[in-house]
């Protein structure tokens, strides 16, 4: 067992949100359904195109990476899911709501760390449930939770610079899960990482997503990364962005590292390779002309 899956306690009881439990979660929730969704920046001459009109619908509890070439839209993809990000055409439901702004009920990863420095780990990860007016005990209890979760309890009084980036990622992991999110979002949170603590920190991420359920749509430009955590690939062309595959990964679960020298791992890696060749050729001339 490696370090990763070593941290996560194999005897911590499922904290998948039960049926109208506490924290208003509800089974099955986190069904997204992006729907002829256009996101133009700027207008007139200055107009710019960064997702094309896209439909995508994604399941309750699935796991769907979007992966594609530098500067093609990913991050204005899941800043609309998140609702910092009006589109101009279609919409974004989550459970059948339009999504109107930004809410708990979706949580965000970001690529570089969006601790507050003046916070001890457990203040970070209590301070959702308190601004949604829970008591600090309550809020307390639940950021232990999470804390255990992602292996970092011993680390609960320390301040997110006396941590590594893998440790202050796992904390905003935690942070998100403590608003039991319906879907958590996830924009290249471990590319800043090496690629040792990037690959103990996706198996720890499944391990996590296989504990609590939720739905999560993460985004990278790496293929293995997407292959090796995914239900389903969606490959995204260069601007304007749309997808222009949909990759169902056939691997069984609990993922391996060892997965990844197997011949349908191999098979989708060709395929997300050449789509992903010929759109970052694009990309390429788009930027030089
Ligand atoms: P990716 O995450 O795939 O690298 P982004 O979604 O960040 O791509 O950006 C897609 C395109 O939209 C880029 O050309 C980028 O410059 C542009 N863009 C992103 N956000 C804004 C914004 N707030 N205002 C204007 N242009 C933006
Ligand atoms: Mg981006």
């Amino acid at each position: 067992m490696n370090r990763a899956s070593a941290a996560v306690s194999p005897h911590l009881a499922p904290v998948r949100p039960q049926a109208d439990d506490a924290h208003g979660g509800k089974i099955g929730t986190g069904l997204v359904d992006i729907d002829q969704m256009a996101v133009i920046f700027g207008t007139g001459q200055k107009a710019h195109r960064a997702i094309e009109e896209t439909s995508i619908r994604i399941e309750p509890g699935e796991f769907v990476c979007i992966l594609g070439p530098s500067g093609c839209g990913k991050s204005t993809l899941l800043n609309a899911v998140a609702g910092y990000v009006r589109p101009q055409r279609g919409e974004v439901r989550v459970d059948g709501e339009p999504v109107k702004g930004p809410g708990p009920d979706r949580g965000m990863v970001f690529q570089q760390y969006s601790l507050f420095p003046w916070k001890t780990v457990k203040e970070n990860v209590a301070f959702g449930p308190k601004v949604a007016g829970k008591p600090w005990r309550t809020a307390a209890s639940i950021a232990d939770t999470f804390l255990t979760m992602v292996g970092l309890t011993r680390f609960a009084d320390r301040y997110p610079a006396e941590l590594s980036g893998g440790m202050q990622q796992r904390v905003g992991i935690a942070r998100a899960l403590a608003n039991y999110p319906r879907v958590l979002l996830m924009d290249e949170p471990f590319g800043a990482l090496d690629a040792q603590t990037r690959q103990m920190m996706q198996e720890s991420l499944l391990n996590i997503w296989s504990q609590f359920g939720t739905t999560v749509l993460f985004v990278t430009h790496d293929i293995d990364e997407a292959i090796f955590l995914s239900d389903r690939v969606l490959v995204m062309s260069a601007a304007p962005g749309r997808i222009i595959a949909d990759l169902a990964v056939d691997l069984p679960r609990p993922r391996l590292p060892e997965m990844t020298a197997e011949p349908t791992f191999g098979q989708l890696k060709r395929q997300c390779m050449s789509k992903i060749r010929v759109e970052s050729l694009k990309a390429f001339e788009q930027q030089n002309r």
